[in-house]
């Protein structure tokens, strides 16, 4: 009787042995999965501000122009820039001509297709209804802004389009990227103009 008491307890340490092993050995691999995933929220937020970096260059270049300085970019699933431009409006005589709109347009016709899924769009300021709702019918899946626009903004300023579950089509957005940045070049811009 005392011999199989003997090999019980001797099979549970075994078995504790094993399980503090495994638990021992599962400490690293926890380790490198949280290193992982916080790596990968700052490679994130680091492609957001180049992408925003680019949108600025865009808005850059429609201030030389006279044009409201407001710049995008849009992004494949892959990471590829499918387009950029900023806002032609007044150049163009064309009402519809923000920034949104014409880098949907130009990826759309790059890809031959008025959808865009998978796509993110980077923009300056915070999109007004019209390019919320382009942004919408081409169904971008996640949208980032610099500065909000308290006047016009439809993402969170005046309404909340993309994400009120109201339409048939919903997007992530991320707001504030560059704020500072994105909210000086229209300032200077409107006080060089009065
Ligand atoms: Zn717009």
């Amino acid at each position: 009787m005392s011999f199989f008491f003997v090999i019980i307890v001797r099979s549970l340490k075994q078995v504790n042995k094993v399980l503090h092993i495994r638990f021992v050995l599962c400490v690293p691999f926890i380790k490198v999965v949280e290193y992982y995933r916080g790596d990968r929220r700052r490679m994130s937020r680091q492609n957001d501000i180049e992408m925003m970096k680019l949108a600025l260059e865009r808005a850059v270049e429609s201030a030389a122009m006279g044009e409201v300085p407001v710049g995008a970019v849009l992004v494949g699933s892959d990471g590829r820039i499918l387009a950029s431009a900023g806002n032609n409006t007044i150049c163009d005589c064309d009402p519809t001509g923000h920034a949104e709109i014409r880098v949907l347009r130009l990826a759309a016709a790059k890809m031959k297709n008025y959808r865009l899924p998978e796509t993110t769009l980077y923009v300056t300021l915070e999109p007004c209804a019209m390019c919320a709702s382009a942004m919408i019918h081409a169904r971008v899946k996640r949208v980032v802004f610099g500065a909000t626009d308290p006047k016009t903004g439809a993402l969170i300023s005046r309404y909340n389009f993309g994400t009120d579950n109201l339409l048939n089509h919903s997007f992530f957005f991320t707001a504030g990227i560059m704020e500072k940045e994105c909210s000086r070049i229209l300032q200077d811009f409107f006080q060089k103009r009065r």
